[in-house]
Formats: structure tokens, C-alpha cells, sequence
């Protein structure tokens, strides 16, 4: 079926240059650093603390799993900016590393399909 294996090829070369933009955009990032960064909030434990009445201690983290633990890393204020920018950059770099992961499965399944169209039966029956 010549039609159907052209549309197959269109849309295997389609795939093809999308995932050429995707590895484009994650090699692009520029600087990260893997993990989270937010705001914790959390009591000390003192009974006679401001937090125990509710004033909570607010501190910027950076939480990462590094050989299996689970770190925590106090971010300086004059590093937050850039901490938070970095992790932002790392979180798109993830997000497009699991898009890649299925754009390659997708296009390995259009190879698939391509090679079934073009799939001759030897030994004849
Ligand atoms: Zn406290």
C-alpha cells in the first residue's frame, strides 16, 4: 500500500525534526542545579518560641536526593535568585528529557509500522 507508507514516512520525518527541537531546547538550558527549591516552613521546638504560637520559622531550601538521601540545603539570601533559577532550569531540562522519552517511542513505533508496510513473506507460503 504505496499511500500509506508515504503518509507513514511524513509523519516518521515530522517526528524526527521535533525531536531534533526538543534535544535543541534541553542542550540549551544553560546553567542548573538538580532539585526542588521552596519555601519551608517549620517550628523549632522551643515551647517558648514565637513559632510555637503560630509565627512559623520561614527558611529558602534546596531539597535534593543525592546517592540515595535525601538532602537539605539552606539557600542564602543573596544566592536565591539565582538558586531558584537554576532549579527552574533543571525542572524544564527533566520535563523535556520525558518528552524526549516518548517522542523516541513514538518514532520507533512509526520505524515499526514503515518496516510492517514493507514486510515481504519469505519463504512464499
Ligand atoms: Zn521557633
Amino acid at each position: 500500500m504505496p499511500a500509506a507508507l508515504s503518509v507513514l514516512r511524513q509523519r516518521l520525518w515530522r517526528q524526527y525534526r521535533a525531536l531534533a527541537r526538543r534535544v535543541r531546547t534541553m542542550t540549551s538550558q544553560g546553567p542548573l542545579t538538580p532539585g526542588s527549591f521552596y519555601l519551608l516552613q517549620r517550628r523549632c521546638g522551643k515551647p517558648s518560641c514565637r513559632c510555637a504560637r503560630g509565627q512559623l520559622h520561614r527558611v529558602w531550601v534546596l531539597t535534593r536526593s543525592e546517592a540515595g538521601q535525601h538532602k537539605l540545603y539552606t539557600v542564602p539570601a543573596d544566592q536565591r535568585a539565582q538558586v531558584r533559577h537554576w532549579a527552574a532550569a533543571w525542572r524544564r531540562y527533566q520535563r523535556a528529557r520525558a518528552r524526549l522519552i516518548q517522542q523516541i517511542t513514538a518514532l520507533i513505533a512509526l520505524a515499526d509500522q514503515i518496516a510492517e508496510a514493507q514486510r515481504v513473506q519469505w519463504p512464499p507460503p
